[in-house]
């Protein structure tokens, strides 16, 4: 007897092939070919016990119809893990295993869950231009690119669009679209390209209103995803936690004073982060948080963010966290414009270099708000992934962009 084992997007089935039963020149071609071919085969299924899927397929014909090279730059099957490099270096091959493959479902499955939970509450589905004349906030992150005789950046994030589309009586809009930031850094959770699921809705009740229509959409889509899942029998369905609304909200100063940081005005640090997530654990025992009312030092850069008219000191701004790490920022938006070219001002840019975003602003822009939210970041964490970069297909960090 001898096996062949056989992978699909279903699965992996077993050929067996038996002495005196199967045509002697299936055993032949089977036993030469390299793992990882492509093959057509036809044949009786029957129950058996021992076979993984509980059948088996006893084949009276086999064609190749790929060929694969040997060796393999990596395995498929083998147990023994190759390092980070050696899989993105040969993502193809890396993406044929189901465990790798099982991530891209949970994407697939989250982005639908998002999408349904925001078609059920009234949003239009936007897309914004990826190349701007001008960036949003500073230079340090922008790509910039050669525009027919002039110069173009790539789009840091939808933010003036999806704010600009408001004044147009949209009211409640969102978009799944890449977002291109040239961090120089190499971390575990930033990438050079990723997708940003962005909201901005119009007369939210308050900044309290606002989180609560992020905290109800990504309730919802957690849902769908774990029963989308478990319904697939993905084993990453275990891992998508089941959330309870509203989450924790920690103010600002508080979480300064966990970090021991009293008083402080200074934006917290991953290290800060995942002290506040292992005591939000601890204490409240949620998963995800807001961290509210950033103060107007930590957003100084940040134009578009409403200042509290009560306490200037403070803006509507907050980050959503999960277990520690950061997935989404937002808040209230100034929405006056004299505020507004206020804000431009102190943040040391010049108001003339927006005039399609102000204009927005000159006839008649509702009070709105919205969000900013790292699909990448949250794959990754709903996924138990190490690195960022294994949410991706074919991630782009400062040192790759090949293949
Ligand atoms: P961080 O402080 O962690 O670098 P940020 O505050 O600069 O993030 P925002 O501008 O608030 O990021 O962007 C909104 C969300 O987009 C973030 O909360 C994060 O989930 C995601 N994000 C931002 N930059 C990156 C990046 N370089 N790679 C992957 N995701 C990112
Ligand atoms: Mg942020």
């Amino acid at each position: 007897m001898a096996f062949a084992l056989v992978r699909d997007g279903s699965g992996t089935s077993q050929v067996t092939l038996k002495k005196g039963t199967t045509d002697p020149a299936l055993f032949a071609l089977l036993g030469d070919l390299p793992r990882e071919s492509v093959v057509e085969v036809e044949g009786t299924v029957q129950r058996s016990a021992k076979a993984q899927r509980g059948v088996e397929l006893l084949p009276s014909r086999v064609e190749v119809l790929a060929r694969a090279e040997v060796p393999l730059p990596l395995g498929v099957v083998d147990k023994v893990g190759a390092d980070l490099d050696t899989r993105f270096n040969h993502r193809v091959i890396d993406l044929r295993k189901p465990a790798v493959r099982s991530v891209f479902e949970l994407r697939t499955v989250l982005l639908h869950g998002f999408r349904n939970a925001f078609l059920a509450r009234g949003f239009l589905e936007i897309e914004t231009p990826k190349l701007l004349r001008q960036g949003v906030e500073g230079g340090a992150t922008l790509f910039g690119v050669d525009y027919f005789d002039t110069r173009a950046y790539l789009a840091q994030s939808p933010q003036l669009y999806k704010q600009m589309l408001l004044s147009s009586g949209f009211e409640r809009v969102f978009e799944i679209a890449p977002a291109f930031r040239a961090e120089p850094s190499d971390t575990v959770r930033h990438l050079t390209e990723f997708t940003s699921l962005d909201l901005e809705i119009a007369y939210p009740d308050g900044a309290e209103g606002l989180r609560t229509v992020l905290e109800e959409v990504l309730a919802e889509a957690l849902r769908t995803t774990r029963a989308e899942l478990t319904a697939r029998g993905n084993p990453l369905a275990d891992g998508v936690p089941e959330v309870a609304t509203p989450f924790p909200r920690i103010p600002f100063a508080t979480a300064s004073e966990w970090v021991g940081r009293p008083g402080g005005e200074e934006d917290f640090g991953p290290d800060d982060e995942r002290a506040i997530g292992e005591r939000v654990d601890r204490e409240l025992h949620a998963p995800f948080y807001f961290l509210i009312d950033y103060p107007t030092a930590v957003k100084a850069g940040t134009f578009y963010a409403q200042r509290q008219d009560a306490n200037p000191a403070a803006t509507w701004y907050c980050d959503l966290d999960f277990r520690g790490l950061e997935i989404a920022s937002g808040g209230l938006r100034e929405h006056r414009i004299d505020r507004l070219r206020a804000n431009i001002a102190s943040a040391g840019l010049d108001a003339d270099r927006f005039p399609g975003y102000l204009e927005a602003f000159r006839f008649g822009m509702p009070p709105h708000g919205g969000f900013g939210l790292g699909i990448d970041r949250l794959v990754q964490m709903l996924a138990g992934l190490s690195n960022i970069r294994e949410a991706r297909l074919f991630p782009r960090d400062r040192y790759r962009l090949d293949p």
